[in-house]
C-alpha cells in the first residue's frame, strides 16, 4: 500500500504532539474541513463524523485538539468553548491488558534508535507497520513463528513438563497440501491443526472408509467434484499451510477420542474465525481472494502514521459462540486467528498483531494461553472452564460432551476418578451443590424440549 503523505500544518503539530508536556489545541473542525489537499485531515472529519460522535451534532467552530490522557495521546473533538469531548481518536493507546491497543503513533527512526522509545511524558510509544490492504503478509507470520520457536521452546513448543503435554495421536489422516490429496499421517509428523465454524456448504467433503484410498491419489481435491464440496475454508487454509512453507494440514475428522492429543500437539491452530466453511480466508495470495482492509490510516508525516480498526468492525465473532470451537482454540498452544480480515498471532506468552512490529505481553488469564494442566486437582481453574463453555452454541446439543471431551481428557488426568457427566467424581458430593449463577434454562434439543436423558445435575447442559 502507498501511503500518501499529507505535511500539512495541522498534521504537523500532531506528528510532533508527543514531544509536548501540554495538550494542544491544534486548530477548529472547519479548518480540519477546509484541508481538502491533505487525505489525513479529511480522514480525521470523517472519523469524526456522525458514526463515532454518538448522534452529536458537530459544529465548525468545535475544536480539535491533542489531549493526554492517563493511557496516551488522543486527538479528541471538543464542543467549543465547553471543553467537552465528543469523539475520541486515540493515537498512542497504552492499554494494562496488553491486547486491546488498536491504534499507534510509529516514531521516526531517530527515535526508535534510542534506547528506550518514550512519548513526551515517559509512556512507550507502539511501533505500527504499513499494511497492504488486499494481501496478508505470510513473511510476516513466519516471522511470529520463528520468534516463538527461538524464545519460547519447552512452553509453547517442545513441550517436555508431562503435565502440559500429550503424546501425539496414534494415528492421523492428513491432508498433504503440495500433492493436494490425503495421507496416513505418523506420530512424527509435523502438522498444522485446522479450526472453523461448520457451515452452509451442501454436502460438504467428508471422508468415508469408501472414498479413502480415493482421496490418498495425488491431487485429488483438484478433481472438479472433489473441489467443489471442499469447503473454501479448508482451501485456504490449505494454501496458508503451503506458504509457512509447512506440508500437512489436520481439519475436523471423527476423531473424538483424540482431540485433546491432535490440537495440543499441532504445530500451530489455523483458527478462520470470519464466518463459516465457506467464506475461507481473505487475503491469502494464493486463494486470489483479497480481503478488505479492516483498517483506517492517518498520516501525518513521514514515519508518522497511525492506524486503527474502524469501530463499526469491532464484533464478536460467531466462531467464539461456538460449542466446539471451545476446546479446539483452548487446547491449542499457538493460534494463527484470522478474524475481521486481519490476522493475530496467539502463543502462552505473547500476542502479535499485523499492523504491530513487536510481540505483545500476555496477561495471565484461564482462558489466555492454552489450557495447561496440573498435578494437583485444579477445581476452581476447572469450573471456571465449565461456566464459560456452557454459554456456548451447539447446533446439534446431543454433542454438548463430545465438544468438551477435549477439555474432560485433560483434567482427567488430575482429578482422580475422572469426570461423570461434568462433574468431578473425586468430588461429586460437594459439587453436586453447584447453583447457576442465575435463572438459566436447560439445554433443549432441536425440538425445544429439554434433553432428559442427561441428569439434571449435569451443569454443561445448563446454558444461558
Ligand atoms: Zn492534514
Ligand atoms: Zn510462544
Amino acid at each position: 500500500m502507498n501511503i500518501s503523505i499529507s505535511p500539512c500544518p495541522n498534521c504537523a503539530v500532531i506528528a510532533r504532539a508527543e514531544y509536548s508536556d501540554d495538550d494542544i489545541d491544534i486548530a477548529t473542525f472547519e479548518n480540519f474541513r477546509n484541508q481538502t489537499d491533505c487525505v489525513t485531515c479529511q480522514n480525521v472529519v470523517e472519523y469524526f463524523g456522525p458514526k463515532n460522535s454518538w448522534g452529536n451534532t458537530i459544529q465548525g467552530d468545535d475544536i480539535v485538539r491533542m489531549k493526554y490522557k492517563r493511557n496516551g495521546w488522543y486527538l479528541q473533538l471538543e464542543k467549543g468553548d465547553l471543553r467537552r469531548p465528543l469523539v475520541r481518536l486515540p493515537i498512542v493507546e497504552k492499554d494494562k491488558r496488553g491486547d486491546k491497543r488498536r491504534l499507534a503513533l510509529t516514531p521516526s527512526r531517530e527515535l526508535e534508535e534510542q534506547s528506550n522509545i518514550t512519548g513526551g511524558r515517559g509512556e512507550p510509544t507502539l511501533l505500527t507497520e504499513s499494511l497492504d490492504s488486499s494481501w496478508i503478509d505470510m513473511k510476516q507470520i513466519g516471522a511470529w513463528v520463528d520468534f516463538c520457536n527461538k524464545n519460547h521452546a519447552g512452553t509453547c513448543h517442545s513441550v517436555t513438563n508431562p503435565w502440559w503435554n500429550f503424546a501425539p495421536p496414534e494415528y492421523l489422516i492428513l491432508i498433504d497440501v503440495t500433492r493436494c490429496c490425503l495421507v496416513r499421517g505418523k506420530p512424527t509428523n509435523e502438522y498444522m491443526a485446522l479450526s472453523y465454524v461448520w457451515g452452509t456448504v451442501e454436502k460438504p467433503f467428508q471422508t468415508v472408509l469408501e472414498n479413502f484410498e480415493e482421496l490418498c491419489q495425488d491431487n485429488a481435491f483438484n478433481l472438479p467434484s472433489n473441489y467443489a464440496r471442499l469447503p473454501r475454508t479448508i482451501r485456504d487454509s490449505m494454501a496458508v499451510t503451503a506458504l509457512l512453507g509447512h506440508k500437512y494440514l489436520w481439519h475436523k475428522s471423527k476423531q473424538l477420542e483424540s482431540m485433546a492429543s491432535i490440537y495440543a500437539n499441532s504445530y500451530l491452530t489455523i483458527i478462520a474465525a470470519d464466518g463459516d466453511d465457506d467464506y475461507g480466508i481473505h487475503g491469502i495470495h494464493l486463494s486470489q481472494n483479497p480481503r478488505t482492509m479492516p483498517y483506517r490510516y492517518f498520516d501525518f508525516a513521514p514515519n508518522r502514521h497511525a492506524m486503527t480498526k474502524d469501530p463499526i468492525q469491532y464484533n464478536n465473532s460467531r466462531y467464539h459462540h461456538r460449542g466446539w470451537c471451545f476446546q479446539e482454540e483452548l487446547i491449542s498452544r499457538r493460534t494463527l486467528v484470522f478474524q475481521n480480515n486481519s490476522v493475530s498471532w496467539y502463543c502462552k506468552w505473547v500476542s502479535w498483531n499485523e499492523n504491530l512490529s513487536r510481540p505483545m505481553k500476555r496477561q495471565f488469564s484461564y482462558l489466555s494461553g492454552f489450557l495447561t494442566n496440573t498435578s494437583w486437582p485444579n477445581l476452581p481453574l476447572y469450573t471456571s472452564v465449565v461456566f464459560a463453555y456452557s454459554f456456548r452454541q451447539l447446533t446439534y446439543p446431543d454433542d454438548i460432551l463430545n465438544a468438551f471431551a477435549a477439555i474432560t481428557a485433560t483434567f482427567s488426568r488430575s482429578l482422580i476418578g475422572g469426570i461423570l457427566h461434568g462433574l468431578p467424581e473425586m468430588s461429586f458430593d460437594g459439587m453436586l451443590l453447584w447453583q447457576p449463577g442465575t435463572c438459566y434454562p436447560r439445554r433443549k434439543d432441536a425440538n425445544g424440549l429439554i434433553l432428559r436423558k442427561y441428569p439434571s445435575w449435569s451443569c454443561p447442559f445448563w446454558v444461558l
